[in-house]
């Protein structure tokens, strides 16, 4: 594994001459937008307890899941914009060096900075769900003053439209995540820890098929040491700018 200030160019090269580069993200990136991870030190599992987001719980308690909700996905997460690292991001799809970014996140951070090809595989908090009948609406149509939200449609309880704990990864971004680890050259991992299930098993698929692996995040993850070709270590906004300007198209 290579690591450090002179890997820059290294990681500049391996992007130049990828035939299929994709980006894999965590709550490391947005970090610096304000949104803090779930883990670690400053993470949202320190302050509030991860129950109220278990599906079953939900369903049993709506009215209290939604007010923690509420709280942290609506009214605290939704003044988030997207940061350097997001807009890098952007600029490196819009330059045709990126394919897709794979996402854990549900910020929406991603195609507020440009991106076009994102696959959110852990859903996104823009839409809400009727448990009931299945009809799709923004958040901002449902008016979120009365909890919980009922449907326009059937009166159904309404949902965020990511993953609970307990629930199913949705489809078609599951089985295209996969999909592209098997099709990439080059993954570039930003601010991911590699503890979530299923999705820290993405990287490991890409890289049984080949391909090289960039990481960028602040501390090892599970990837570094078993999987990483180079390792940038650094914030995200850092990293990514220093990497735009290596290739050039800063
Ligand atoms: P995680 O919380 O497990 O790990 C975050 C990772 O980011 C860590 O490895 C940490 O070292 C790194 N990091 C922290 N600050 C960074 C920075 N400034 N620059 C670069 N790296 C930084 O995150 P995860 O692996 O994505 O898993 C948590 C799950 O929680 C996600 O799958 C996601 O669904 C959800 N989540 C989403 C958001 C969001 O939408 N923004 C926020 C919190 C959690």
């Amino acid at each position: 594994m290579h690591s450090g200030t002179d890997f820059y160019q290294q990681a500049a090269q391996a992007i130049r001459s990828a035939r299929r580069l994709t980006a894999f993200t965590g709550a490391g990136i947005s970090v610096e937008s304000g949104i803090p991870p779930f883990r670690g030190s400053g993470g949202l599992w320190n302050r509030y307890d991860p129950t109220f987001i278990e599906i079953d719980y939900f369903y049993r308690n709506p009215k209290k899941s939604w007010e923690l909700i509420r709280e942290i996905f609506y009214d605290f997460f939704g003044r988030a914009e997207p940061n350097a690292a997001h807009r890098a991001l952007a600029l490196m799809e819009s330059r045709g060096l990126i394919e897709v970014v794979i996402t854990q996140n549900i910020d929406n951070l991603h195609q507020e900075a440009g991106n076009t090809t994102v696959y959110e595989f852990h859903g996104s908090s823009q839409f809400l769900v009727c448990t009931a009948c299945g009809n799709r609406i923004h958040f901002t149509a449902a008016g979120l003053e009365v909890l919980p939200p009922a449907c326009g449609e059937c009166g159904g309880l309404l949902k965020p439209d990511f993953v609970f704990f307990g629930e199913q990864i949705p489809e078609p971004a599951n089985s295209r995540s996969f999909l592209e680890a098997q099709l990439a050259d080059v993954f570039l991992l930003i601010g991911t820890s590699g503890e979530v299930m299923p999705a820290c098993g993405i990287p490991f698929l890409a890289k049984e098929n080949g391909a090289a692996i960039i990481e960028v995040n602040t501390e090892p993850s599970s990837y570094t040491g078993r999987i990483t070709d180079i390792f940038l270590q650094g914030r995200a906004t850092e990293v990514m700018a220093r990497l735009v300007e290596a290739l050039g198209i800063g």
